[in-house]
Protein backbone atom coordinates (compact mmCIF):
# COMPACT_ATOMS: atom_id res chain seq x y z
CA UNK A 1 0.00 0.00 0.00
CA UNK A 2 0.78 3.22 -0.29
CA UNK A 3 3.54 5.46 2.15
CA UNK A 4 1.84 8.37 4.55
CA UNK A 5 3.73 10.63 2.29
CA UNK A 6 1.55 9.68 -0.50
CA UNK A 7 -1.55 10.00 1.02
CA UNK A 8 -1.17 12.91 3.10
CA UNK A 9 -1.83 14.82 -0.14
CA UNK A 10 -5.40 12.98 -0.12
CA UNK A 11 -8.31 14.75 0.05
CA UNK A 12 -10.43 14.12 3.30
CA UNK A 13 -13.28 11.58 1.67
CA UNK A 14 -9.90 9.50 0.17
CA UNK A 15 -8.26 9.58 3.09
CA UNK A 16 -11.76 8.04 4.83
CA UNK A 17 -11.86 5.19 2.16
CA UNK A 18 -8.23 4.15 2.58
CA UNK A 19 -6.37 4.92 5.78
CA UNK A 20 -6.08 2.50 8.55
CA UNK A 21 -6.28 -0.51 6.62
CA UNK A 22 -3.81 -2.44 4.56
CA UNK A 23 -5.20 -5.28 3.18
CA UNK A 24 -1.41 -6.76 2.13
CA UNK A 25 -1.03 -7.38 6.11
CA UNK A 26 -4.27 -9.08 6.37
CA UNK A 27 -5.02 -11.80 4.18
CA UNK A 28 -6.11 -9.24 1.65
CA UNK A 29 -9.03 -8.60 3.36
CA UNK A 30 -10.74 -4.79 3.04
CA UNK A 31 -10.89 -3.79 6.57
CA UNK A 32 -8.66 -4.28 9.60
CA UNK A 33 -9.83 -7.49 11.35
CA UNK A 34 -10.29 -7.52 14.96
CA UNK A 35 -7.48 -8.63 16.99
CA UNK A 36 -8.85 -9.88 20.56
CA UNK A 37 -6.07 -9.75 22.34
CA UNK A 38 -4.33 -9.48 25.67
CA UNK A 39 -1.02 -12.14 25.06
CA UNK A 40 1.32 -12.04 22.43
CA UNK A 41 3.68 -14.60 22.44
CA UNK A 42 7.69 -14.76 21.28
CA UNK A 43 8.88 -17.36 19.39
CA UNK A 44 11.96 -17.26 20.86
CA UNK A 45 14.61 -15.49 23.19
CA UNK A 46 16.07 -13.77 19.99
CA UNK A 47 12.66 -12.44 18.92
CA UNK A 48 12.37 -11.01 22.61
CA UNK A 49 15.68 -9.40 23.16
CA UNK A 50 15.09 -7.71 19.27
CA UNK A 51 11.98 -6.47 20.80
CA UNK A 52 13.46 -5.18 23.76
CA UNK A 53 15.59 -3.43 21.95
CA UNK A 54 13.49 -1.93 19.67
CA UNK A 55 11.13 -0.79 22.49
CA UNK A 56 13.92 1.78 23.96
CA UNK A 57 12.67 4.02 20.52
CA UNK A 58 9.73 6.29 22.25
CA UNK A 59 7.93 5.94 18.94
CA UNK A 60 8.05 1.99 18.56
CA UNK A 61 4.79 0.49 18.53
CA UNK A 62 5.62 -3.33 18.77
CA UNK A 63 3.30 -5.37 20.46
CA UNK A 64 3.83 -6.86 23.64
CA UNK A 65 1.21 -7.15 25.46
CA UNK A 66 -3.38 -6.29 24.87
CA UNK A 67 -3.15 -2.65 27.53
CA UNK A 68 -0.67 -1.29 25.06
CA UNK A 69 -2.99 -2.21 22.02
CA UNK A 70 -3.12 -4.21 19.13
CA UNK A 71 -3.25 -4.11 14.88
CA UNK A 72 -6.83 -2.74 15.42
CA UNK A 73 -6.72 0.25 17.48
CA UNK A 74 -3.32 1.23 15.68
CA UNK A 75 -4.95 1.35 12.48
CA UNK A 76 -7.67 3.55 14.51
CA UNK A 77 -5.07 5.95 15.99
CA UNK A 78 -3.34 6.22 12.80
CA UNK A 79 -6.20 6.91 10.88
CA UNK A 80 -7.67 9.14 13.10
CA UNK A 81 -3.96 11.02 13.60
CA UNK A 82 -3.56 11.26 9.35
CA UNK A 83 -6.76 12.54 9.06
CA UNK A 84 -6.28 15.35 11.21
CA UNK A 85 -3.22 16.04 10.37
CA UNK A 86 -1.29 15.11 13.78
CA UNK A 87 1.30 13.00 14.67
CA UNK A 88 -0.25 9.97 16.30
CA UNK A 89 -3.23 9.13 18.47
CA UNK A 90 -4.09 7.36 21.17
CA UNK A 91 -7.00 5.28 21.45
CA UNK A 92 -8.60 5.65 24.61
CA UNK A 93 -11.91 4.44 26.72
CA UNK A 94 -13.99 6.86 26.54
CA UNK A 95 -14.56 10.40 25.59
CA UNK A 96 -13.82 11.68 29.13
CA UNK A 97 -10.71 9.74 29.94
CA UNK A 98 -9.33 11.30 26.89
CA UNK A 99 -10.01 14.88 28.48
CA UNK A 100 -8.64 13.49 32.04
CA UNK A 101 -5.89 11.41 30.83
CA UNK A 102 -4.10 14.22 28.15
CA UNK A 103 -4.85 16.57 31.26
CA UNK A 104 -2.90 14.60 33.61
CA UNK A 105 -0.30 13.74 30.49
CA UNK A 106 0.74 17.61 30.55
CA UNK A 107 0.07 18.85 33.81
CA UNK A 108 1.02 18.43 37.42
CA UNK A 109 0.76 19.27 41.08
CA UNK A 110 0.93 23.14 41.40
CA UNK A 111 -0.01 23.74 37.86
CA UNK A 112 -2.50 26.14 36.73
CA UNK A 113 -5.19 24.99 34.02
CA UNK A 114 -7.82 27.61 32.48
CA UNK A 115 -10.40 25.94 30.52
CA UNK A 116 -13.15 27.53 28.75
CA UNK A 117 -16.52 28.70 30.69
CA UNK A 118 -18.89 26.53 28.11
CA UNK A 119 -16.94 23.61 28.10
CA UNK A 120 -18.77 19.82 28.29
CA UNK A 121 -20.54 19.80 31.83
CA UNK A 122 -18.72 16.25 32.29
CA UNK A 123 -15.29 17.68 31.64
CA UNK A 124 -15.76 20.81 34.18
CA UNK A 125 -16.90 18.30 36.88
CA UNK A 126 -13.42 15.93 36.26
CA UNK A 127 -11.39 19.62 36.84
CA UNK A 128 -13.04 20.68 39.69
CA UNK A 129 -13.84 17.65 41.71
CA UNK A 130 -11.03 15.04 40.83
CA UNK A 131 -8.07 17.28 39.56
CA UNK A 132 -8.40 19.30 42.04
CA UNK A 133 -7.51 16.42 44.51
CA UNK A 134 -4.05 16.29 43.01
CA UNK A 135 -2.79 19.63 43.04
CA UNK A 136 -4.28 21.17 39.80
CA UNK A 137 -6.33 24.19 40.02
CA UNK A 138 -8.95 25.10 37.14
CA UNK A 139 -10.26 28.40 36.17
CA UNK A 140 -12.53 29.27 33.96
CA UNK A 141 -12.67 32.01 31.08
CA UNK A 142 -14.94 33.60 28.95
CA UNK A 143 -15.49 31.90 25.56
CA UNK A 144 -15.33 35.21 23.67
CA UNK A 145 -12.16 36.29 25.71
CA UNK A 146 -10.09 35.70 22.19
CA UNK A 147 -6.69 37.49 22.53
CA UNK A 148 -7.22 38.82 26.01
CA UNK A 149 -7.02 35.59 27.53
CA UNK A 150 -3.18 36.64 27.93
CA UNK A 151 -4.73 38.97 30.86
CA UNK A 152 -5.68 35.35 32.65
CA UNK A 153 -2.33 33.40 32.14
CA UNK A 154 -0.43 32.80 35.83
CA UNK A 155 3.25 32.50 35.55
CA UNK A 156 1.91 28.65 36.85
CA UNK A 157 -0.69 27.99 33.29
CA UNK A 158 0.35 24.97 31.88
CA UNK A 159 -2.78 24.13 29.76
CA UNK A 160 -5.10 26.31 28.12
CA UNK A 161 -8.24 23.88 27.52
CA UNK A 162 -10.77 24.55 24.70
CA UNK A 163 -14.13 23.25 22.87
CA UNK A 164 -15.27 25.09 20.34
CA UNK A 165 -17.98 25.46 19.56
CA UNK A 166 -18.99 24.33 22.98
CA UNK A 167 -21.29 21.79 22.72
CA UNK A 168 -23.92 23.15 24.87
CA UNK A 169 -24.36 26.82 24.32
CA UNK A 170 -22.17 27.10 20.89
CA UNK A 171 -19.89 30.05 21.54
CA UNK A 172 -17.12 29.73 19.21
CA UNK A 173 -13.67 30.24 20.48
CA UNK A 174 -10.72 32.25 18.40
CA UNK A 175 -8.36 29.18 18.79
CA UNK A 176 -5.30 30.62 16.70
CA UNK A 177 -5.33 33.86 19.05
CA UNK A 178 -5.94 31.45 22.47
CA UNK A 179 -3.04 29.54 21.16
CA UNK A 180 -0.92 32.60 20.40
CA UNK A 181 -1.43 34.10 23.61
CA UNK A 182 -0.56 30.57 25.71
CA UNK A 183 1.98 29.76 23.60
CA UNK A 184 3.93 32.99 24.18
CA UNK A 185 3.50 32.03 27.99
CA UNK A 186 4.81 28.68 27.23
CA UNK A 187 1.35 27.14 28.04
CA UNK A 188 -0.34 24.20 25.54
CA UNK A 189 -3.70 24.23 24.30
CA UNK A 190 -5.55 21.06 24.34
CA UNK A 191 -8.87 20.88 22.15
CA UNK A 192 -12.23 19.05 22.46
CA UNK A 193 -12.65 18.64 18.70
CA UNK A 194 -15.93 16.52 18.85
CA UNK A 195 -18.19 18.82 17.73
CA UNK A 196 -16.41 19.84 14.55
CA UNK A 197 -14.34 16.14 13.88
CA UNK A 198 -11.12 16.35 12.00
CA UNK A 199 -13.33 16.85 8.58
CA UNK A 200 -14.45 20.33 9.88
CA UNK A 201 -12.13 21.74 11.83
CA UNK A 202 -7.95 21.47 11.35
CA UNK A 203 -6.94 21.46 14.86
CA UNK A 204 -3.27 21.94 14.29
CA UNK A 205 -3.32 24.27 11.89
CA UNK A 206 -5.00 26.85 14.05
CA UNK A 207 -2.30 26.15 16.85
CA UNK A 208 -3.67 22.96 19.17
CA UNK A 209 -0.93 20.99 20.72
CA UNK A 210 -3.31 18.40 21.75
CA UNK A 211 -6.84 17.45 20.29
CA UNK A 212 -9.47 15.32 21.71
CA UNK A 213 -12.52 13.45 20.42
CA UNK A 214 -15.53 11.74 22.11
CA UNK A 215 -15.41 9.17 19.48
CA UNK A 216 -18.67 7.70 20.52
CA UNK A 217 -19.78 10.56 18.76
CA UNK A 218 -19.57 11.15 15.49
CA UNK A 219 -16.33 9.02 14.61
CA UNK A 220 -17.96 5.54 15.89
CA UNK A 221 -21.39 7.31 14.59
CA UNK A 222 -24.16 4.42 14.93
CA UNK A 223 -24.77 4.98 18.92
CA UNK A 224 -23.36 1.48 19.47
CA UNK A 225 -19.86 1.91 21.31
CA UNK A 226 -17.73 4.42 23.70
CA UNK A 227 -14.77 5.60 22.39
CA UNK A 228 -12.12 8.24 22.73
CA UNK A 229 -8.98 9.69 21.23
CA UNK A 230 -5.90 11.57 21.82
CA UNK A 231 -3.94 13.09 18.89
CA UNK A 232 -0.60 14.91 19.87
CA UNK A 233 1.99 16.85 18.05
CA UNK A 234 5.36 14.88 17.56
CA UNK A 235 6.64 16.13 20.39
CA UNK A 236 4.52 15.39 23.06
CA UNK A 237 3.57 12.08 21.72
CA UNK A 238 5.78 9.50 23.91
CA UNK A 239 4.82 11.87 26.68
CA UNK A 240 1.13 11.70 26.72
CA UNK A 241 1.41 8.06 25.65
CA UNK A 242 3.06 7.22 28.71
CA UNK A 243 1.00 8.57 30.96
CA UNK A 244 -1.91 7.50 29.31
CA UNK A 245 -1.05 3.92 28.95
CA UNK A 246 0.84 4.07 32.50
CA UNK A 247 -2.51 5.08 33.97
CA UNK A 248 -4.30 1.61 32.16
CA UNK A 249 -6.11 3.46 29.62
CA UNK A 250 -6.62 1.54 26.78
CA UNK A 251 -10.18 0.70 24.42
CA UNK A 252 -11.12 -2.94 23.03
CA UNK A 253 -10.66 -4.10 19.14
CA UNK A 254 -14.07 -4.42 18.63
CA UNK A 255 -14.50 -0.64 19.94
CA UNK A 256 -11.83 0.25 17.71
CA UNK A 257 -13.37 -1.37 14.49
CA UNK A 258 -16.26 0.46 15.38
CA UNK A 259 -14.24 3.56 14.98
CA UNK A 260 -12.72 2.42 11.80
CA UNK A 261 -16.00 1.39 10.26
CA UNK A 262 -17.40 5.34 11.40
CA UNK A 263 -14.59 7.19 9.63
CA UNK A 264 -15.51 4.94 6.25
CA UNK A 265 -18.94 6.94 6.03
CA UNK A 266 -18.09 10.25 7.98
CA UNK A 267 -17.64 12.61 5.40
CA UNK A 268 -21.00 11.71 3.68
CA UNK A 269 -22.93 11.47 7.38
CA UNK A 270 -21.72 14.76 8.24
CA UNK A 271 -22.31 16.74 5.56
CA UNK A 272 -25.75 15.18 5.64
CA UNK A 273 -26.31 16.15 9.11
CA UNK A 274 -24.80 19.90 8.62
CA UNK A 275 -27.37 20.18 5.70
CA UNK A 276 -30.29 18.69 7.82
CA UNK A 277 -29.41 20.99 11.18
CA UNK A 278 -28.79 23.87 8.76
CA UNK A 279 -32.80 23.41 7.61
CA UNK A 280 -33.95 22.66 10.79
CA UNK A 281 -31.97 25.40 12.45
CA UNK A 282 -33.30 28.23 9.57
CA UNK A 283 -36.98 26.57 10.49
CA UNK A 284 -36.81 27.91 13.71
CA UNK A 285 -35.40 31.31 12.91
CA UNK A 286 -38.81 31.69 11.43
CA UNK A 287 -40.82 30.70 14.67
CA UNK A 288 -42.49 33.37 16.82
CA UNK A 289 -42.44 30.80 19.68
CA UNK A 290 -38.19 30.89 19.56
CA UNK A 291 -36.25 33.49 20.94
CA UNK A 292 -33.09 32.23 19.13
CA UNK A 293 -31.11 29.80 17.32
CA UNK A 294 -27.33 29.17 18.98
CA UNK A 295 -25.78 27.44 15.77
CA UNK A 296 -22.26 28.82 14.92
CA UNK A 297 -23.01 29.08 10.84
CA UNK A 298 -25.97 31.35 11.57
CA UNK A 299 -24.64 35.07 11.37
CA UNK A 300 -25.94 36.35 15.00
CA UNK A 301 -24.99 33.14 16.79
CA UNK A 302 -22.11 33.99 19.10
CA UNK A 303 -18.27 33.33 17.29
CA UNK A 304 -19.92 33.31 13.90
CA UNK A 305 -17.40 35.07 12.22
CA UNK A 306 -14.55 33.20 13.72
CA UNK A 307 -16.12 29.86 12.88
CA UNK A 308 -16.68 31.00 9.10
CA UNK A 309 -13.04 32.16 9.20
CA UNK A 310 -11.56 29.10 10.84
CA UNK A 311 -14.21 26.13 10.50
CA UNK A 312 -15.02 24.33 7.27
CA UNK A 313 -18.25 22.83 7.79
CA UNK A 314 -20.63 22.70 10.65
CA UNK A 315 -22.36 19.44 12.21
CA UNK A 316 -25.69 18.30 13.29
CA UNK A 317 -25.51 19.64 16.68
CA UNK A 318 -26.72 22.79 18.27
CA UNK A 319 -29.33 24.74 20.18
CA UNK A 320 -32.55 26.85 20.46
CA UNK A 321 -34.22 28.97 22.73
CA UNK A 322 -38.09 28.72 23.11
CA UNK A 323 -40.12 31.65 25.32
CA UNK A 324 -40.27 31.29 28.63
CA UNK A 325 -42.68 28.33 29.11
CA UNK A 326 -43.47 26.48 32.57
CA UNK A 327 -42.38 23.09 33.05
CA UNK A 328 -45.65 21.16 31.99
CA UNK A 329 -45.45 22.61 28.60
CA UNK A 330 -41.58 22.31 28.25
CA UNK A 331 -42.47 18.07 29.10
CA UNK A 332 -45.67 17.95 27.25
CA UNK A 333 -43.55 19.11 24.06
CA UNK A 334 -40.28 16.38 24.55
CA UNK A 335 -43.36 14.19 25.73
CA UNK A 336 -44.89 14.59 22.02
CA UNK A 337 -42.03 14.24 19.90
CA UNK A 338 -42.14 11.32 17.65
CA UNK A 339 -38.42 11.23 16.30
CA UNK A 340 -36.24 13.07 18.28
CA UNK A 341 -36.18 11.15 21.50
CA UNK A 342 -34.76 12.45 24.44
CA UNK A 343 -30.96 11.17 25.16
CA UNK A 344 -27.84 12.45 26.90
CA UNK A 345 -25.84 11.86 23.76
CA UNK A 346 -25.23 12.59 20.13
CA UNK A 347 -23.44 12.02 17.05
CA UNK A 348 -25.01 9.35 15.72
CA UNK A 349 -27.46 8.64 12.69
CA UNK A 350 -30.74 9.12 14.93
CA UNK A 351 -31.76 12.98 15.96
CA UNK A 352 -32.21 13.78 19.68
CA UNK A 353 -33.19 16.73 21.86
CA UNK A 354 -32.88 17.22 25.58
CA UNK A 355 -33.12 20.57 28.10
CA UNK A 356 -30.31 21.73 28.92
CA UNK A 357 -29.16 24.12 32.07
CA UNK A 358 -25.73 25.56 31.17
CA UNK A 359 -23.21 25.55 34.00
CA UNK A 360 -21.23 28.75 34.05
CA UNK A 361 -17.95 29.86 36.42
CA UNK A 362 -17.63 33.18 34.97
CA UNK A 363 -20.10 34.10 32.13
CA UNK A 364 -23.69 33.56 34.10
CA UNK A 365 -26.02 31.90 31.66
CA UNK A 366 -29.03 34.86 31.66
CA UNK A 367 -31.04 34.35 28.28
CA UNK A 368 -33.96 33.65 29.01
CA UNK A 369 -36.25 31.29 27.98
CA UNK A 370 -35.82 27.59 27.76
CA UNK A 371 -32.70 26.02 26.32
CA UNK A 372 -32.59 23.32 24.00
CA UNK A 373 -29.97 21.05 22.54
CA UNK A 374 -30.73 18.77 19.27
CA UNK A 375 -28.56 16.77 17.57
CA UNK A 376 -30.31 16.82 13.52
CA UNK A 377 -29.59 13.05 12.34
CA UNK A 378 -29.99 11.01 9.19
CA UNK A 379 -33.92 11.15 9.28
CA UNK A 380 -35.76 13.04 5.94
CA UNK A 381 -35.75 16.46 7.53
CA UNK A 382 -39.06 17.42 6.14
CA UNK A 383 -40.18 14.59 8.85
CA UNK A 384 -38.09 16.10 11.43
CA UNK A 385 -39.19 19.74 10.49
CA UNK A 386 -43.15 18.29 10.62
CA UNK A 387 -42.35 16.52 13.60
CA UNK A 388 -40.87 20.02 15.68
CA UNK A 389 -44.51 21.69 14.46
CA UNK A 390 -46.88 19.33 15.66
CA UNK A 391 -44.30 19.92 19.03
CA UNK A 392 -44.78 23.35 18.75
CA UNK A 393 -48.59 22.88 17.77
CA UNK A 394 -49.84 20.96 20.92
CA UNK A 395 -48.08 23.92 23.23
CA UNK A 396 -48.93 26.86 20.89
CA UNK A 397 -51.70 28.22 23.82
CA UNK A 398 -49.05 28.73 26.18
CA UNK A 399 -47.48 31.47 23.92
CA UNK A 400 -50.72 33.50 23.93
CA UNK A 401 -52.10 33.45 27.28
CA UNK A 402 -54.78 35.61 26.51
CA UNK A 403 -56.57 32.54 24.21
CA UNK A 404 -55.88 30.11 26.98
C1 LIG B 1 -19.83 13.18 24.96
C2 LIG B 1 -18.76 14.20 25.01
C3 LIG B 1 -17.56 13.94 25.67
C4 LIG B 1 -17.32 12.68 26.44
O1 LIG B 1 -17.29 11.56 25.63
P1 LIG B 1 -17.68 10.11 26.21
O2 LIG B 1 -17.26 9.19 25.14
O3 LIG B 1 -19.15 10.16 26.47
O4 LIG B 1 -16.90 9.94 27.47
C5 LIG B 1 -16.59 14.90 25.62
N1 LIG B 1 -16.77 16.07 24.99
C6 LIG B 1 -17.92 16.35 24.35
C7 LIG B 1 -18.06 17.65 23.67
C8 LIG B 1 -18.96 15.43 24.36
O5 LIG B 1 -20.11 15.73 23.76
Amino acid sequence: MSTRESRSHWLADTQLTHLGRNPASHEGTVNTPVYRVSTYVWENTQALAEFRRKSADPAFRGNAYGRNGNPTTAAFEDAVAELEGGYRGLIMPSGLAAITGAVLAVAKAGDHVLVTDNCYWHARKVFDDVLSRYGIETTYFDPELGADIAGQLRPNTKVVFVEAPGSTTFEVQDIPAIARAAHAHGALVLMDNTWATPLFFRAFEHGVDISIHAATKYLVGHSDAMLGVIVTTQPLYAQVRSVVRDLGYIASADDAYLGLRGLRTLGVRLRQHQQSALRVAHWLQQRSEVLEVRHPALPGSPGHEIWKRDFLGSSGLFAFVLKPLPDEAVNAFLDSLQLFAMGASWGGFESLIGRQTPQRAVTPWQVPGVLFRIHVGLEAVDDLIADLDQGLAGIAHHFSPEEA
